[in-house]
């Protein structure tokens, strides 16, 4: 087992000969446990060692849930050649919007969050759009109070 790491980022390293494979089982008792990052998934049928294995699968340790948690967000989007600059986003959005209500004749949207999934689902570029209107104004938190202050007048 020479050369072998533990993929294991929180890991103290003790020096082992005895190795697990990640595998589904071992991935879904994480699961079960609360203990599993998101990332190990990414190394599946790769190797944890024996001491990260008890404390994730045996004995579900308070350190390597808070490691799990730490790694529940998902990564953020990641920023590539498809940005669209905000003057194309606001029209793409605007069209966007327009077609739904106006052609489709479906009901305005109200939330943030629900103006954000439509339009991703539409143009998955608006993406990015969206993560910088969030991180401008930690909307999240505001959320509530702004509800009904989001439906983008076309008309
Ligand atoms: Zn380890």
């Amino acid at each position: 087992m020479d050369g072998r790491q533990c993929i294991v980022k929180i890991c103290e390293g003790i020096p082992t000969s005895r190795w697990k494979k990640i595998t589904e089982n071992v991935l879904s008792k994480a699961e079960a446990n609360g203990t599993l990052a998101s990332y190990y998934k990414d190394h599946k049928d790769e190797y944890m060692c024996m001491s990260c294995y008890n404390s994730i699968v045996v004995n579900g340790s308070s350190r390597f849930k808070e490691h799990a948690i730490e790694w529940q967000r998902p990564p953020k989007r990641r920023r590539n050649d498809n940005n669209l600059i905000l003057s194309e986003s606001i029209a793409l959005l605007t069209d966007i919007i327009f077609k739904r209500e106006i052609i489709e004749g479906r009901p305005p949207i109200f939330s943030f969050s629900q103006l954000r999934s439509i339009m991703e689902d539409a143009d998955e570029r608006l993406g990015s759009l969206f993560d910088e209107l969030e991180e401008a104004s930690c909307i999240r938190k505001k959320e509530r109070k702004l509800t009904g202050l989001w439906h983008i007048n076309v008309i």
